[in-house]
């Protein structure tokens, strides 16, 4: 695919996810609660897993909401089957960081991968998160990029500064200038500390043990090992190993750069029997 419409086709997606969950328009939220008679406040926490995830492990089943429920599932099977699709096509919190993170040249952004195992502390964090859901509701959220970044987003239509708190600053600034504009791919938050993208990574693994899911699969004979995929990666979760580009299924969120890339189109979105998207 040509590049220009390979950017307009991410453009697209990322126009997508705002108008579906972002604030004035949340269709999907409108869509959902006109569907299940569900009134009242709507956000961008909706694709937050922590607060239905706690309701239900806690037996509140009745506080989870169905809008976020049919998020959640919906997350859930998308991942399962198609791998982190909101991640690498949606969602527009991470493509700000990596918009971010694509502002300023290479050597002064820094590969955390050479300094830190970027996996382990991912699910880690994630853990903690779960575990989290057992102390109370509000200690993860007052660290959340999720919840800055709705801030950030309402802050601009209404004209006020509503991130007042300093450690949601403090998060909205480590996010995006630290884990974005000063991280190589700029997706440093996405790759260490995000529950939505962590979980769907994990279903995304998961659901290479069913029949026919889908994920990037390298054509290791058709690759000439010219690294272009990995230096394109936002995610920085391509290596090459002995000249052959190797992706990393826990971090991949099928953004589809690195296919877009590849001058020997050796990269392809497919299912593990045949399919091709
Ligand atoms: S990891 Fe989180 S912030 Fe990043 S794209 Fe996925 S949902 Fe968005
Ligand atoms: S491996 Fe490819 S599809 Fe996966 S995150 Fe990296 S660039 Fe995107
Ligand atoms: S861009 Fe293509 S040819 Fe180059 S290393 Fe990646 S998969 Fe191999």
């Amino acid at each position: 695919m040509p590049r220009s419409k390979f950017i307009i086709q991410r453009l697209i997606g990322y126009l997508t996810g705002f108008l579906l969950f972002y604030e004035p328009f949340m269709l999907f939220h409108n869509l959902t609660g006109t569907l299940f008679e569900e009134t009242g406040f709507y956000s961008l926490h909706v694709p937050c897993v922590r607060i239905p995830l706690a309701n239900i492990l806690t037996g509140d089943w009745a506080y989870a909401g169905p809008v976020s429920l049919c998020f959640c599932l919906l997350l859930a099977l998308v991942s399962l089957w198609f791998g982190p699709f909101f991640c690498g096509r949606l969602c527009p919190a991470g493509a700000f960081s990596e918009f971010l993170g694509s502002l300023l040249p290479e050597k002064y952004q820094i590969d955390w991968q050479k300094y830190v195992p970027i996996t382990t502390l991912r699910y880690g964090f994630f853990a903690g998160f779960l575990l989290s859901a057992f102390s109370g509701f509000a200690s993860f959220c007052a660290y959340c990029n999720y919840y800055a970044f709705e801030l950030f987003i309402i802050s601009i239509y209404s004209s006020q500064l509503l991130l007042t708190s300093f450690s949601l600053l403090a998060v909205f600034f480590i996010a995006n200038i630290v884990f974005g504009l000063f991280t190589k791919g700029g997706r440093g938050y996405c790759n260490f500390l995000c529950p939505v993208g962590t979980a769907s990574s994990l279903l995304h693994r998961i659901g290479q043990l069913l029949p026919s899911p889908f994920k990037m699969t390298v054509n290791k004979p058709a690759c000439i090992g010219c690294g272009k995929c990995a230096r394109s990666c936002p995610m920085r979760t391509i290596s090459l190993k002995q000249g052959k580009a190797v992706i990393d299924t826990n971090r991949c969120i099928v953004c589809g750069c690195c296919q877009a890339q590849c001058p020997v189109q050796a990269i392809r979105y497919k299912s593990n029997i045949t399919k091709e998207l």
